[in-house]
């Protein structure tokens, strides 16, 4: 992660050693100084050096977060800082560098009610693990995208680069699989182009479908009229009638019919003669003696009584 900073910051920090230049001839801040090279710094970069303090310029080595106005610091913004040596890791010096947040805020976030942030940041070097430790007022921004996950091209990291260059098996044993996996990815592409390809034709898709959904809304229309012809009341006759004329009114009026009213009333006393005893022997038997035979014959020969009542003034 740290590999990529620029070499800019180093050279801003006149690390840059002119051929003529000669550990004989002093220090290379005086050399280049009498050179007419003034460091842009001017004295202030070796102000606090009895303390053991360098006014550098620092490029952030990764993206980070300022706690106080939790902007996302991006990896290479640069920093008037102060180094200093704070310790040792075996042999190889720790040093730390100072600076403050730099972003403009609202009075009332900034550190010392200033125009900008100002939020102390402190960090220190590493060596053990070949890192920065971010000390104080600073946290490191969590990258939790995968680009296997994504499926995306995955890049090898500084590592493997390393590995790969030095073990020749290594390298091709990699080379390999990315070449199946790539052979896989193609595959893959080919059958979404295809897929693509046949549902290019929106304009017959569409037609089709419209058609399929006419056809069904007609088949389902043809249904819904069956039922209501089926669900229909039936007409009582099944010629038309004619309209009523004076003719026919007359000649209903002119027949006359003859009805003997005894012998009506003669059949209805024998019928009511006839059903009386049934009603009474089912009666005098009881409800506990009615089996489902007697009452279904009793039921039967009241139906034939009621057909004969009906036949006779029908
Ligand atoms: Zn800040």
């Amino acid at each position: 992660m740290t590999q990529d900073i620029t070499l800019k910051a180093a050279q801003a920090d006149t690390f840059y050693y002119p051929p003529e230049w000669e550990p004989s001839r002093g220090s290379l801040d005086r050399f280049q100084r009498e050179r007419g090279y003034e460091h842009h710094f001017g004295k202030s970069r070796t102000k606090n050096l009895h303390k053991g303090i360098l006014v550098i310029r620092f490029e952030m080595p990764f993206k980070v977060q300022c706690l106080r106005c939790e902007t996302y610091i991006g990896q290479g913004t640069r920093y008037d800082a102060d180094k200093k040596k704070v310790g040792k890791h075996f042999s190889t010096p720790i040093y730390e560098f100072s600076m403050r947040c730099g972003c403009i805020v609202a009075p009332d976030k900034s550190a010392d009610g200033g125009v900008h942030c100002n939020q102390h940041f402190r960090i220190r070097t590493d060596p053990q693990n070949s890192d920065y430790l971010l000390v104080e007022g600073l946290r490191r921004k969590v990258e939790t995208w995968d680009a296997q996950d994504s499926g995306s091209l995955q890049l090898h990291d500084a590592e493997t680069r390393a590995k790969m260059d030095t073990d020749p098996m290594f390298k091709i044993e990699t080379n390999t699989r990315n070449i199946q996996k790539e052979k896989s990815d193609k595959e893959r592409l080919e059958d979404l182009q295809e897929l693509q390809g046949e549902r290019e034709d929106s304009y017959s898709l569409n037609s089709m479908l419209r058609r399929r959904h006419r056809e069904r809304k007609a088949e389902d229309q043809g249904l819904a009229a069956e039922e209501a012809a089926r669900r229909a009341p039936r007409p009582n006759f099944g010629v038309a009638l004619l309209p009523p004329s004076a003719d026919d009114a007359a000649e209903a009026q002119g027949v006359a019919f003859r009805t003997d009213h005894s012998k009506v009333d003669a059949a209805a006393r024998v019928a009511a003669k006839r059903a009386a005893p049934i009603l009474a022997r089912a009666a005098a038997r009881g409800a506990a003696a009615a089996t489902p035979a007697a009452v279904l014959a009793a039921k039967r020969q009241r139906l034939a009584q009621h057909a004969r009542m009906a036949r006779l003034f029908g």
